[in-house]
């Protein structure tokens, strides 16, 4: 029986001294010029803003140890993120293996590379050669044969990349074959399996010598080598950075933007440098891979606009690097010379790309602190804004209606205003568009029938009430949005409110995750979500079921902003509604095209994004359209009426479809 200590290799077998020499020497000089690399970024991202991003250490970590370890995001898109797991997996096995052959050669004393654990490592290492390879081959053939549009422009070491890992793989494959054949092939090296199979063509056409195995392992440790001390110059910056960013994720929900410190007494606003970004909105940067899932998500790029969130971050970064690493004059270098206005106006706010990120990356809140520079330190907005904010600076609404008409929608209805019934346990908060708009005004009638049927006790502000302001925080103009937050909040601090029902995402986005910015703290619910929760709890019971076969729009707002995904699915199928999904649902969502502002904009450019959504439902040939959100139901009015199919859709808000039904 062979003994166990003979089972095992000997580490840098046929290497001669001057060659280990130079290994240990580029080893230890690459490893330090990538931790040097990676110590210049973290310098630059040092020179932006402060920011709190260490709450909440343990799950951060966790949460970031599930996203790298299991992919769990980014095998959401199946052959990406199995060809990604590939590599992840065979590298980092691999180079786990690689760590404990160093430990074995070079510390002391110690000696566990035999016997069994030889055998083990040895199995476990091809298993992961073989498997990283088939990674890079997957992600060769998707680059250079199916070339996703999503990937374009490419950039030379995109390839590079996985050539440059790709020989090293093959080369750690030849230099282990030609050694087991040099060997004369020892049993129990069929472990290293690969490697045995291999040998066996190699030594039959000569290729078994010592003069064989040094050549490839010379080209393995140059390989390597050149790996290691390209990390902190090319796009494999990722493998250290993006686990970082993601641990540094923003945890609060997508979109939510911080406010200017200091709004009375700031000078500036906006981006106006690049360093006025903080730490980790620059760590962002260097935390992208180009790997396009955002641009792919993007309904602003899909339907032919200049934006792409993916070429937003790359020319940041860009930007970044003349101004932080470069040191150009920020007089002559600004963002704004790479990022053109229409690409930020062009923006939905919808979340689709932060949804999609691998690497968690902030987009909205760049896009937004540059819209606020537009708007508030240049004036340079599209025209059609000016009278969108005059119109809110003087009657508290987009629209522009006189504020003293706030209340109207409500006359007859016989609902108490909260200034006769302070202690009414819900607020309803009306919105702008349940306030003004003709349409949704039969939908905050409709709500008003089932929280009645309820007996829910509820008031409203009536013209005590003003925009939210999500409008102007997204389009950039932070000091109206901060007029209307803090009148807002004072309100209904006022009269003590801690329970309030919305029936417009975007009021439910503004109050729920923004107003505690400005000391409102509520408890705010969705119209849907307290439907469905009555219909559950039997306080509202239908009179009749509902016939037909609907989808179902979800709001970004409300579903990807705020994970009110299942609340309106259930609603509809309650009422006896079959629901029929569109390819693009829940977390993968199609905007409307109305988010972000873009209700108050002209779209010039490109295909409507909400006929785009509208043909998403309509190839269902569906007999209903439901949402639950104002301009959601707007964006589908007008695209239905412009595609000729008004009069056969029906178009319902989830309210009008309940109220319905109880009657
Ligand atoms: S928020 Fe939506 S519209 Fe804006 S960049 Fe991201 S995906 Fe595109
Ligand atoms: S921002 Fe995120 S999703 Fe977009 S290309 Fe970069 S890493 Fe990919």
């Amino acid at each position: 029986m062979i003994n166990p200590q003979e089972i095992t290799r000997h580490v840098c077998w046929n290497i001669p001294l001057l060659f280990k020499i130079l290994v240990y020497v580029g080893g230890l000089g690459t490893i330090a010029l990538a931790v040097w690399s990676v110590y210049q970024r973290v310098q630059i991202w040092k020179k932006g803003r402060e920011e709190d991003r260490k709450d909440n250490l343990k799950e951060r970590l966790i949460f970031a140890a599930k996203n790298v370890f299991f992919h769990t995001r980014i095998l959401k898109d199946q052959y990406p993120g199995i060809m990604h797991l590939a590599i992840f997996w065979g590298f980092l096995v691999l180079l786990i293996g690689t760590i404990l052959v160093a430990i074995e050669a070079d510390v002391p004393f110690v000696h566990f590379y035999y016997g069994a654990f030889y055998l083990l490592v040895s199995l476990a290492l091809d298993i992961a050669g073989l498997v990283l390879i088939i990674g890079i081959c997957m992600a060769l053939y998707r680059r250079l044969k199916e070339k996703p549009d999503r990937l374009q422009p490419e950039k030379a070491e995109d390839n590079l990349i996985l050539y440059l890992l790709l020989a090293v793989a093959v080369t750690g494959f030849l230099t282990e074959a030609v050694r087991i054949a040099a060997q004369g092939f020892p049993k129990f090296e069929l472990y290293s399996i690969v490697g045995f199979i291999l040998a066996i063509p190699l030594n039959i056409v000569g290729i078994n010598g010592t003069l064989a195995h040094r050549f490839f392992w010379f080209i393995h440790m140059v390989c390597s080598f050149a790996f290691i001390a390209y990390i902190g110059y090319s796009k494999l910056l990722h493998i250290v950075v993006t686990p970082a960013s993601i641990v540094f994720r923003d945890r609060r929900s997508y979109g939510v933007v911080d406010p200017i410190p200091d709004m009375e007494e700031a000078e500036s606003f906006g981006l106006t440098k690049i360093e006025e970004l903080s730490w980790k909105q620059l760590m962002d940067l260097d935390a992208c891979m180009r790997c396009g899932r955002c641009q792919e998500a993007c309904p602003a790029h899909s339907t032919d606009k200049p934006l792409s969130p993916k070429n937003l971050i790359q020319d940041l970064k860009e930007h970044m690097n003349d101004r932080l690493a470069k040191g150009k004059d920020p007089e002559e270098c600004t963002p704004y010379q790479k990022i053109s206005d229409d690409v930020l106006w062009a923006c939905t706010t919808c979340a689709a790309c932060m949804e999609e990120c691998p690497a968690y990356i902030e987009h909205i809140d760049k896009i937004v602190e540059m819209r606020r520079y537009l708007s508030l330190m240049e004036g340079r907005i599209p025209e059609e804004l000016n009278q969108t904010f005059r119109n809110m600076e003087n009657n508290y609404n987009p629209w522009g209606v006189g504020f003293a008409n706030r209340a109207d929608w409500a006359e007859g209805l016989d609902i108490p205003l909260l200034s006769e019934n302070g202690s009414a346990e819900y607020l309803l908060w009306v919105g702008c568009a349940g306030a003004y708009d003709d349409r949704y005004k039969k939908v905050l009638k409709a709500l008003v029938e089932i929280l009645k049927a309820a007996n829910i006790d509820f008031a409203i502000l009536g013209t005590e009430e003003k925009c939210c302001g999500d409008w102007a925080r997204r389009l950039g103009n932070e000091y109206l949005f901060w007029m209307m937050a803090v009148e807002n909040v004072e309100v209904l601090n006022g009269y003590n409110v801690r329970k309030v029902i919305t029936a417009c995402p975007h009021g439910y986005h503004t109050l729920k995750n923004e107003y505690p910015q400005f000391g409102g703290n509520y408890q705010v619910i969705h119209h849907t979500q307290l439907i469905a929760q009555l219909l559950e709890e039997g306080k509202i019971s239908l009179k009749k079921s509902l016939e037909g076969t609907f989808t179902y729009h979800d709001s970004c707002y409300l579903g990807r902003h705020n994970g009110i995904y299942d609340e309106p699915r259930k609603i509809l199928q309650r009422l006896g509604l079959s629901l029929k999904e569109m390819e693009k649902n829940r977390e993968k969502g199609f905007c409307c095209g109305a988010g972000g502002g873009r209700m108050w904009l002209e779209e010039k450019t490109g295909t409507r994004i909400n006929y785009v959504r509208c043909d998403h439902a309509l190839a269902l040939n569906p007999q209903g359209i439901a949402t639950a959100c104002p301009f959601c139901l707007t964006m589908f009015d007008d695209g239905l009426k412009a595609k000729d199919k008004i009069e056969e859709i029906q178009l319902k808000d989830i309210a009008e479809l309940v109220a319905e039904a109880i009657k």
